[in-house]
Parts: structure tokens; C-alpha cells; sequence
């Protein structure tokens, strides 16, 4: 995969609906959909990265 700065989040396999990056921290990222937890009730999420596209990377494999 090249290095795109366009790199966006794939919309939610499960539901269709938006993939959202997390940041937690400076160096704690990942993916979530936007109907999860208490957002919805879809429990789709990436693993967790120290970057965003990495985090990104993550999210799009799974989706
Ligand atoms: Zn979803």
C-alpha cells in the first residue's frame, strides 16, 4: 500500500455506517465504527495502532 495522505476509514462492513479514528493519547489510535458502544450497537473496531494510518490500515483490512 502506498503512502496516501488521502487515507481515509472504509465505511463499517457490519452496518454501513461511518468508520470513525479514535485518538487516545498521543500515540494510541484505531478505528471504530460510529454506531459503536453507546453511539449504536455495532461492535465493529480496529486494532489499535501508534499512528493514524496505521490505524487506518487496520480498520480497512477487517472492512
Ligand atoms: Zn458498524
Amino acid at each position: 500500500m502506498s503512502d496516501n495522505p488521502a487515507l481515509a476509514p472504509k465505511p463499517c462492513r457490519k452496518c454501513g455506517a461511518s468508520g470513525e479514528v479514535i485518538k487516545a493519547g498521543s500515540r494510541r489510535f484505531w478505528v471504530q465504527c460510529a454506531r459503536f458502544g453507546k453511539n449504536g450497537n455495532c461492535n465493529a473496531i480496529g486494532s489499535q495502532a501508534d499512528n493514524r494510518k496505521e490505524a487506518i490500515q487496520n480498520w480497512n483490512n477487517i472492512n
